[in-house]
């Protein structure tokens, strides 16, 4: 038996309970890992409030890094002992747990449990929502939203690294700073100031190339006037709540823009990719361009605390947990 989050009925923090459960031996393509380090993720509170939906009880959980313990039949490339990290899979939030082999990629030796477990989720989608989605080249102006958060500070980071122009937005002079430390030419208070008037005025009017906005329902449709014709609009996640529907009209209105909706599921789904854009990723954090901003760690046991922690939008960078 080991210990897990379980969430029976969806809803506030404190519908999470630590429990005993029984993991098993891993199935086909199968590997049972030991979770060494636990990344706390604004989605997890979209499942446990039943936002996204998944059939209950659940252990919560998308991104965490530990050692293999055990090979389920079939499983190649991985041995007992190997350290790895993975994200996009409902369960992390458990002492062990098995995991498809496929979404599993191997820690390089310098890299820790808690940076893996602050960025196999957070750091990948920071490289995608970059390097794909929007491929981001020298010279152009970004607006990050959020930008003093765990993904916000990684794309804030690379995009400077890549020679952006980076606007970030922050609720409050002290996120803002640290917006500011991370990489942001310019930070926005956008509790306090009006975010789209600003960035016209920081841009001279000629606004971003592309928008990215993990904040979702209270910056839009702020966030299309901050972009110029032709543009992009990145919604990537929703921690203000869901963007209402709207007329796609709207896009045409402001400029003929591009808007997308995606997710790191995705950008994931082909071994080749996930390898590819890990490799990426380890390459930056090896190079001291990004560091992950892991801020904070609690015990497994007090993750209804550190959920309350993020949806009172307490923290900045990254938590993990540490079972
Ligand atoms: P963050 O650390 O960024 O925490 C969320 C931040 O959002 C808060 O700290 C707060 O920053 C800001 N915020 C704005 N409005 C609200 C509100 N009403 N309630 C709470 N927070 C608010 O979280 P993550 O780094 O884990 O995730 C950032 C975003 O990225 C999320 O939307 C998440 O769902 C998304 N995501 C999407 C992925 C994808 O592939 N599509 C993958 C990974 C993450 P402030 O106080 O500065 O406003």
């Amino acid at each position: 038996m080991v210990k897990a989050v379980v969430v029976r009925e969806t809803g506030g923090p404190d519908v999470m309970r630590i429990e005993d459960v029984e993991i098993g031996a891993p199935g086909p393509g199968e590997v049972k890992v030991r979770n060494r380090a636990i990344g706390l993720n604004y989605i997890d509170t979209y499942f446990r409030a039943g936002a996204y939906k998944t059939p209950t009880p659940f252990t919560l959980g998308n991104e965490a890094a530990g050692d293999v313990v055990a090979l389920g039949e079939g499983v190649a490339g991985f041995k007992i002992g190997d350290r790895v990290g993975y994200a996009t899979t409902l369960g992390c939030y458990a002492q062990e747990r098995n995991v498809e082999a496929r979404l599993l990629v191997k820690l390089p030796d310098d890299i820790s449990y808690e940076t893996a477990a602050g960025m196999m989720l957070k750091g990948l989608t920071a490289q995608y929502l970059l390097r794909r989605t929007f491929p981001v080249k020298p010279g152009e102006t970004i607006l990050v939203h959020a930008a003093a958060g765990g993904v916000g500070q990684i794309l804030c980071q690379w995009a400077n690294a890549l020679g952006a122009v980076v606007i970030g937005t922050a609720g409050g002079a002290e996120k803002c700073a640290i917006a500011k430390a991370a990489g942001a030419h310019h930070a926005i208070d956008y509790r306090s100031e009006d975010f789209a008037a600003r960035v016209k005025e920081i841009t001279g009017g000629k606004l971003c190339d592309v928008v990215y906005d993990g904040v979702g329902k209270a910056t839009f449709p702020g966030s299309l006037d901050c972009i110029r014709p032709l543009g992009m609009f990145v919604s990537y996640g929703n921690a203000s709540g869901m963007i209402d529907a709207f007329n796609i009209t709207l896009l045409m209105q402001k400029g003929s823009l591009f808007c997308t909706r995606p997710t790191l599921y995705t950008y994931i789904a082909k071994r080749e990719d996930l390898d590819a854009m890990a490799e990426d990723l380890f390459a930056m954090v090896r190079s001291g361009k990004v560091k992950i901003p892991v801020n904070r760690s609690y015990p497994l046991a007090e993750v209804v605390a550190a959920h309350k922690a993020l949806e009172a939008r307490e923290t900045v960078g990254a938590t993990v947990l540490i079972p």
